[in-house]
């Protein structure tokens, strides 16, 4: 650092010492470009981004919560393909009115949730605008052996399971929450899915997403759907418990089809901690997306979020 260092690179300059590490970035952060190492000759990447009062609000969570968020999302994304994180990049948009420390308390959000998955950061921009503050993150992963998992690979018969009980995650989960991706590793090491995403949007809309992808139609077992406790806490809306799994989003919970278990697969998956709750399956596709209860099938809603609907 020299005296002609601007305020701006003396942020970044404690910034880069904070988020660089690893052993996957050749070439970190602080120059034009970083350099990643990858082996396989294949490099999984996802980015997200993120804007105060859409997926935060950073008068409640405070700017920590909003960056750690701002990772975990791209790791669940990473998750979903069953690839392991090896870095990101973060572009940082502060509002010209941001407060002196609102950069140093991001990069601390990000450095925690960046050292409990090892996933460092090799890159990024800072930039000023009138807007919210907008955090977008890219993350890159290492493929599993074979390649990585899909949405388009369920076919009618397929079953549909989920990783965890769904619903109610405004109540803090959306912003703390382990991304699946232990889960996704030993689900692939074991063969399991065919297709698989993670469940940002709520199961009443991404499922959809997933059928669209693989060419097949769904039906959903309305009992057999996790419902997590905070869905059942005060529901002003009046929404049932179940509406809220299916509906509310921000789960993170990875939604798989799958063959059949066999019950040596079930006995691996229980000795591995890992949870498969059996929603349903999937049907031909001019089935559509169908929610039995009762034995009676009605027509499946995608209520969930759709950014370019509102609500
Ligand atoms: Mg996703």
């Amino acid at each position: 650092v020299t005296d002609s260092s601007t305020g701006e690179d003396l942020l970044v300059g404690r910034a880069i010492e904070r988020l660089a590490g690893g052993p996957t970035w050749i070439v970190g952060p602080g120059h034009d470009c970083g350099v990643l190492r990858a082996e396989e000759g294949a490099v999984v990447t996802t980015t997200d981004a993120l804007v105060d009062g859409v997926h935060f609000r950073l008068a409640d969570c405070g700017p920590e919560a909003a960056a750690r968020k701002s990772l975990l999302v791209n790791l669940s994304d990473l998750a979903a393909a069953a690839a392991e994180p090896l870095g990101f990049v973060v572009c940082v948009v502060l509002p010209f009115d941001a407060p002196d420390d609102l950069f140093d308390r991001l990069v601390a959000g990000l450095a925690e949730t960046a050292r409990a998955w090892n996933c460092w950061c090799g890159g990024g921009d800072t930039n000023r605008g009138p807007g919210p503050l907008t955090l977008a993150v890219t993350a890159f992963g290492r493929p599993p052996a074979g390649g990585i998992v899909t949405r388009s690979g369920a076919r009618p018969g397929d079953r549909f399971s989920v990783t965890g009980p769904l619903g109610g995650s405004l109540l803090g989960r959306h912003l703390d929450f382990t991304p699946r991706v232990r889960e996704a590793r030993v689900l692939h090491a074991l063969r399991v899915p065919h297709a698989m995403m993670d469940l940002s949007d709520g199961l009443s809309t991404d499922l959809p997403r997933l059928c669209r992808m693989s060419g097949v139609g769904a039906r959903i077992e309305a009992g057999a759907v996790p419902i997590h406790p905070d869905a059942a806490v005060g529901a002003p809306t009046g929404r049932s418990p179940l509406e809220r799994a299916l509906d509310d989003g921000e789960d993170f919970e990875l939604l798989v089809a799958h063959a059949p278990l066999e019950d040596a697969t079930r006995v691996a998956l229980a000795r591995e901690g890992v949870a498969l709750h059996e929603i349903g399956r999937a049907t031909e596709p001019r089935e559509g997306l169908r929610l039995a209860r009762g034995g009676i099938a009605m027509p499946l809603v995608a209520r969930g979020y759709d950014h370019f609907r509102g609500g």
